[in-house]
């Protein structure tokens, strides 16, 4: 059997005709930038996010970026974030001649550890950047009280943990602004590049709604300088017809997810911690095993795809050592980053693919309950 860590054609066969006339539809009207699509859909998604404003922007990275842009980070600041986390998210910061400066996280969520983030500030820091990794949401309370005793902006990286909560709280509504993507391997993807920047503050939506053109109102006369971020409205289509079904596919995910840890429970690995406070969607499911590299090539002998989300912390990446601090470490980031494996956990995974996955685990470490029953149907047999 193969199991392949994700499958998009699944989803796009389930969706396959409203997904063809979505598309038929905007081409028939010609409006290719912006118009009733790209509204709609950030209508939405302010709506289930529980934030009163958003920008359609043209993905997560460009959603970190403009909203950057738009609070004014610039050349000399230091933005806080982790180093466990997708490039974009110490890119952007650095993109704009600011400095990351990276907190370690904590060893049960992967998430920054708010515990360590005061000592990291400066009178040069300006913002802070949680991101809710693997689609659970970062401690955000004391997040939120360091950052609102030293003025600091909080731009939630939501990419993976869209209608996530914490303390029944929407991903990307507690700081100043949250940021979304839609690439095709998030719980809500497009079929292409897209992203959204929600906010309940209304002059920073504005000023990121200019961001996104250039800063120009009116045309042709520019206040600042932005971007094209623009979101494209066929992408917009497309995710207003995948939008329905989005809690439907994370009940999935989480039923998956109960199954992996029930099933996992008891062999040399870490199943997920899961915070009480949280509701998580699962975007991934990761495990800690010490010997990831080994179980990860047993798993692709036996035709499943697995991931490593991340191999190699922000801290340690090529780029960023000439900005980083030589005497600080970041213990919890390494060993994570050798330690962490992502199973498949896409909706459509069936319970029969699911089992395979468990079985070829349990095979890997030997000694296990398939084992077992393999020896009892062999004794039956004598
Ligand atoms: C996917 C992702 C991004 C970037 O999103 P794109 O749409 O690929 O640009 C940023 N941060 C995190 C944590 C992500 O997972």
């Amino acid at each position: 059997m193969k199991v392949p860590l994700l499958d998009l054609k699944g989803q796009f066969g389930t969706l396959r005709n409203e997904i063809l006339s979505a598309v038929t539809e905007v081409l028939e009207s010609q409006i290719c930038i912006g118009g009733p699509k790209v509204a709609d859909l950030e209508k939405e998604i302010a709506a289930i996010s529980d934030c009163k404003f958003s920008v359609g922007v043209s993905s997560g990275t460009d959603a970190l970026l403009c909203s950057l842009m738009a609070i004014g980070i610039g050349s000399g600041d230091e933005v806080i974030t982790t180093p466990f986390t997708f490039f974009a998210t110490a890119g952007c910061i650095s993109r704009l001649g600011a400095k990351p400066v990276f907190v370690d996280i904590d060893p049960q969520t992967y998430n920054i550890d708010p515990q360590l983030i005061e000592s990291a500030i400066t009178e040069r820091t300006r913002a802070i950047i949680p991101v809710h990794l693997y689609g659970q949401m970062c401690d955000m309370d004391p997040i939120m009280e360091i950052a609102n005793r030293h003025g600091l902006f909080v731009i939630e990286d939501a990419a993976q943990s869209i209608t996530a909560t914490y303390k029944g709280r929407k991903a990307g509504s507690i700081g100043t602004v949250g940021c979304f993507s839609f690439f095709p391997s998030k719980n809500l993807g497009a079929a292409g590049d897209a992203g959204m920047i929600v906010t309940n503050d209304p002059a920073l939506a504005e000023r990121m709604a200019l961001m996104r053109s250039h800063g120009s109102k009116p045309k042709y006369y520019h206040k600042f300088v932005g971007g094209n971020f623009r979101l494209d409205p066929i992408q917009a289509a497309i995710l207003l017809v995948k939008l329905p079904h989005l809690n439907q596919w994370s009940e999935a995910r989480r039923c998956h997810a109960r199954y992996y840890d029930e099933q996992l429970a008891g062999l040399p690995l870490e199943t997920p911690f899961v915070d009480p406070t949280c509701y998580t969607i699962y975007n991934q499911y990761v495990v800690r095993v010490s010997k990831r590299d080994e179980l990860v090539a047993h798993l692709r002998a036996l035709g499943i795809g697995t991931e490593i989300y991340y191999p190699l912390p922000m801290s340690r990446q090529e780029c960023f050592q000439p900005v980083v601090p030589c005497s600080t470490e970041w213990p919890q980031a390494d060993r994570a980053s050798s330690e962490v494996l992502a199973l498949p956990i896409y909706p459509e995974l069936t319970r029969e693919m699911q089992d395979y996955v468990i079985t070829s685990i349990r095979s890997f470490f030997g000694g296990d309950s398939t084992n077992a029953r393999l020896e009892a149907a062999q004794s039956q047999l004598v």
